[in-house]
């Protein structure tokens, strides 16, 4: 759901998720509400803009706002206190493009010939660019800079005879990643794509129905959770109840592997796999891969905590917070210049002088995607007095940029596509360095066996370059995120 790229600002030194949905059913005429608090625990989602579209049987109210899910549907909001509605759809966006224009906030609102249609879209549609091309060549008018917003049109100039039909019919041109919410006159619909990258979870509230991004979205609204939308299937909610169907050719399930391990929050739940215990299992993993002699395992907050935690679990190695995190300062992708990135990172993080003095350190991050956060990270334990600096990453080697909705930087930019193990560790100034190897981050998640090198049981392509969805335009899809 963005737009053409701004170089300037794709400067940041982790990899980010690109958004969050959310939808509810049947839930008398607090759907909006729910929606506010789903929105809220997905904040991590996404926090350059939210938005919600709601319905109350007669008509469809829209708010949407740049900024938090808290500073747009706060309890005090006018804004929110003129909705209402037994259904709703929400969603959380984030973005590297600059153009933080109102029009792109989703969800988007639309008049079709079968009535309002509402939609709010995770993900990123590879060939996105080619049907807008085509689509405005045929007289298609976009409101948006978007790539969701092509789903709209192929809807719209869908014959199909019903909502979900046009849909399916829609998406069957579709290429790439996607979890959508959808709201209709009286009807919630939710889809994944075929692979099943971008996760989508179900919910049972009352009488009525959740969609989310992840379980978490779930539990804050008191739903219970059903379970995941599976790959390629339809779910399609309305008054009689809650129907499934699988429209789409199957395929072999690629669910976004680093959802695990860093983009989801550790309390949510993916095909039954905790993300919480699987970080705790990649550091135990880390522990059985390489044994180091150390004082401490240190985590870098907040993702590195669970994996730091298995890793001295399994090594009997004390953990300590050798570093504090402020949690009340902007994103570091926000600095314009790498001056303003460098000063964003020391005020992030701080060194816990009386752990790391004078200690062997193991420091735990989650990943390394340009080297520029670590080498930061190290100096600063290093500079509080530790002896040594092992640097263990729960992740193995980024080596690839990602088609499918998560922003990474160009090839040219991650460190591990041109550097060696041992280059990197001299880069960022760490005595040693260790990344999670392919096998065993996927024995951390539950596959004894390792990674299937002939069908991998996950989408790995941004550590292994073999990309699930194969398409010609892919190379040139960074321009067109969701
Ligand atoms: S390329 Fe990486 S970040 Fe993107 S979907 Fe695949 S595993 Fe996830």
């Amino acid at each position: 759901m963005t737009t053409p790229f701004d170089a300037s600002l794709d400067d940041s030194d982790s990899l980010h998720e690109e958004c969050a949905v959310f939808g509810v059913y049947g839930t008398s005429d607090s759907a909006h509400l729910l929606t506010a608090l789903g929105l809220h625990a997905l904040q991590h989602r996404g926090q350059e803009a939210t938005g919600m579209v709601a319905f109350d049987g007669e008509n469809f109210k829209e708010m949407r706002g740049l900024g938090h899910v808290g500073e747009n549907f706060d309890a005090g909001s006018e804004a929110l206190a003129a909705m209402s509605g037994h259904a709703a759809i929400g969603h959380n966006r984030y973005s590297t493009t600059g153009q933080s224009e109102l029009k792109n906030i989703q969800p988007f609102l639309t008049e079709l010939a079968f009535g309002h249609f509402g939609l709010a879209h995770n993900g990123n549609l590879i060939n996105a660019e080619r049907l807008r091309s085509s689509l405005v060549a045929s007289g298609a008018l976009f409101q948006s800079t978007t790539d969701t917003e092509v789903i709209i049109h192929l809807i719209a100039r869908s014959h199909r005879q019903t909502p979900e039909e046009r849909i399916i019919e829609a998406l069957m041109q579709i290429e790439g990643a996607y979890a959508l919410v959808c709201l209709f006159d009286n009807k919630l619909i939710g889809v994944r794509d075929p692979y099943g990258i971008r996760p989508l979870v179900l919910g049972k509230l009352d009488d009525g129905y959740v969609l989310a991004s992840e379980s978490c979205g779930l539990d804050i609204v008191g739903a219970e959770f059903v379970r995941d939308v599976a790959p390629g299937e339809m779910i399609v909610i309305d008054e009689e109840g809650c129907h499934s169907s699988s429209p789409f050719a199957k395929q072999n399930s690629k669910f976004c592997i680093f959802e695990f391990v860093y983009f989801a929050r550790p309390d949510s739940v993916f095909d039954g796999h905790g993300v919480y215990q699987a970080r705790k299992a990649i550091g135990s993993e880390l522990a059985k891969q390489k044994a180091i002699s150390a004082d401490v395992v240190v985590p870098v907050p907040d993702s590195g905590v669970p994996a730091a935690l298995g890793y001295a679990e399994e090594s009997g190695i004390p953990f300590e917070l050798g570093i504090i995190r402020n949690h009340y300062v902007g994103r570091t992708f926000i600095q314009p210049t790498q001056a303003g990135r460098t000063q964003s990172v020391r005020m992030k993080h701080n060194a816990n002088i009386a752990m790391l003095e004078g200690k062997s350190v193991i420091l735990i991050d989650d990943s390394i995607v340009r080297g520029t956060t670590s080498r930061k990270i190290v100096s600063m334990v290093k500079e509080a007095g530790a002896k040594e600096v092992h640097m263990c990453i729960a992740s193995p080697p980024t080596i690839s940029p990602c088609f499918y909705g998560v922003d990474t930087p160009d090839k040219d930019k991650l460190i591990a596509s041109y550097m060696s193990v041992e280059e990197i560790a001299a880069e960022i100034g760490a005595d040693s360095l260790t990344f999670i190897s392919h096998d065993g981050l996927y024995r951390a998640m539950g596959h004894a066996e390792g990674r299937d090198k002939d069908c991998p049981q996950f989408c790995d392509a941004c550590f292994s370059g073999d990309y699930p969805i194969k398409t010609a335009s892919a190379k040139f899809s960074t321009g067109t995120k969701s």
